[in-house]
């Protein structure tokens, strides 16, 4: 097995290309021709690999999903068009009214409003626990539970919980572990070998490569028996390990539609290709501002899990080896306070998105948490202090200088 960059820059075509490219060209393309029309019938009875239709399937995103496949160790890999496809593709295929999911208040804005506005009048019913008390956790499953749902590192709270001890709990119930893991991309976090399940990410972050494209992946790690769900039994009979994905694709993504466009697809491969550089460069940024902050007499809290101050940082040392990322979070005196920072910065962007190039500055509950109110945003974590940093890959002196400029 080689190393995680090797792997994502000389993974092979499925193909070999007559005319010996490198890189897999951009099939741009909606429809594929068969020789016979017997050849069409067995390509929809999925009796003949190929592809047939870019909506079900497209070989430029099917060789960005080998690529992950190969440098995350996964057995089964579906590109989707965005992050938020990747996790509702996800609830979609795993659950179904009546059933529920055991989650965490700390989640991403949109997937909360996923959750509680869209999927709730469906008949999804929503359990949230403290991760960091198992015992609430053992409490909540039950036999209509069909996943636990966690975020490696929760955006913008940036907890960091033992993951390993939540898939034991989750396992021992016979139920899956989903995990968000964006913040931490595949290369900080090695999800199989703390047991969870099934990774839903955003690619539009750090894979896309400095922000070109929106994309995501379901990515799953071959570990759990889908026969034990009761949507996939059938299909775990017929295709064992590769139920999941094999559902997927000839229903739920074929049927929602939301599939990566092949343009997106070649970006992302070249994105992939550089993950670790760009990765290691923004998590070292990060940890340095981070200690900067910290002396810092302006700022009345820094959290990034890289510092000894935060109190996941033993969780983060253990599931996080090769570094802490790239979000970090202050707090300020007021919201005021806040703005008034934000509009001095000069290299630093005010805008959305995170683990782009470029560090990005953005006040959480003004903007992704507007919809809440302050009471379920104080539930979620997120107060009117707080500011995210997401740092990019500049040099660090230039961030550090426009960071004590806005704060003077
Ligand atoms: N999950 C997390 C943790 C995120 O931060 C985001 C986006 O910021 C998403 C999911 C959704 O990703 P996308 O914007 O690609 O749909």
């Amino acid at each position: 097995m080689k190393g995680f960059t090797t792997n994502a820059i000389h993974t092979p075509l499925s193909h070999k290309d007559p005319h010996g490219t490198l890189r897999s060209p951009v099939y741009d393309n909606v429809a594929f021709e068969f020789e016979t029309a017997k050849d069409i019938q067995m390509a929809f009875e999925g009796k003949r690999p190929g592809h047939s239709y870019s909506r079900i399937s497209n070989p430029t995103v099917e060789d960005f999903e080998n690529r992950v496949k190969r440098v995350s160790g996964a057995n089964g890999v579906l590109a989707v068009s965005s992050g938020m496809a990747a996790i509702s593709n996800l609830v979609l295929t795993l659950l179904k009214s009546g059933k529920n999911v055991v989650t965490s208040r700390f989640l991403f804005g949109n997937t909360y409003s996923l959750f509680e506005r869209t999927l709730k009048p469906w008949g999804l019913e929503v359990r949230y626990v403290d991760f960091e008390k198992p015992k609430t956790l053992d409490e909540s499953i039950d036999e209509n539970t069909g996943m636990v749902f966690l975020e490696t590192i929760t955006n913008p709270q940036l907890q960091v919980v033992d993951i390993g001890a939540i898939a034991e709990i989750a396992h021992r119930r016979g139920v899956p572990v989903v995990a968000d893991t964006t913040v931490t991309s595949l290369y900080l976090f090695d999800s199989k070998k703390f047991g969870v399940d099934v990774e839903v990410l955003s690619s539009t972050k750090v894979i896309s490569g400095g922000a070109t494209s929106v994309g995501g992946l379901i990515i799953d790690n071959g570990i759990f028996d889908w026969e034990r769900n009761s949507k996939l039994a059938d299909w775990a009979k017929r295709y064992g390990p590769h139920a999941l994905i094999l559902y997927l694709r000839r229903e739920v993504y074929r049927n929602i539609g939301a599939c990566m466009a092949p343009h997106h697809a070649y970006l992302q491969s070249l994105g992939l290709e550089t993950v670790s550089l760009r990765v290691e460069r923004s998590a070292a940024n990060a940890l340095a501002i981070a200690k900067f902050l910290e002396t810092h007499s302006k700022i009345s809290r820094v959290n990034y899990p890289g510092l000894k101050s935060s109190p996941w940082h033993e969780n983060a040392k253990k599931l996080f080896p090769r570094g802490f990322g790239g979000i970090l979070c202050i707090e300020l005196e007021s919201k005021e306070k806040c703005f008034e920072f934000m509009n001095k910065l000069n290299v630093i962007r005010r805008a959305t998105n995170i683990n782009d190039n470029k560090t990005l500055v953005i006040h959480p509950a003004s903007t992704i948490f507007c919809e809440y109110t302050p009471e379920e945003r104080a539930k979620m974590g997120v107060p009117d202090t707080l500011i995210r940093l997401s740092v990019g890959i500049e040099d660090v002196e230039d961030l550090i200088d426009d960071i004590e400029k806005g704060l003077s």
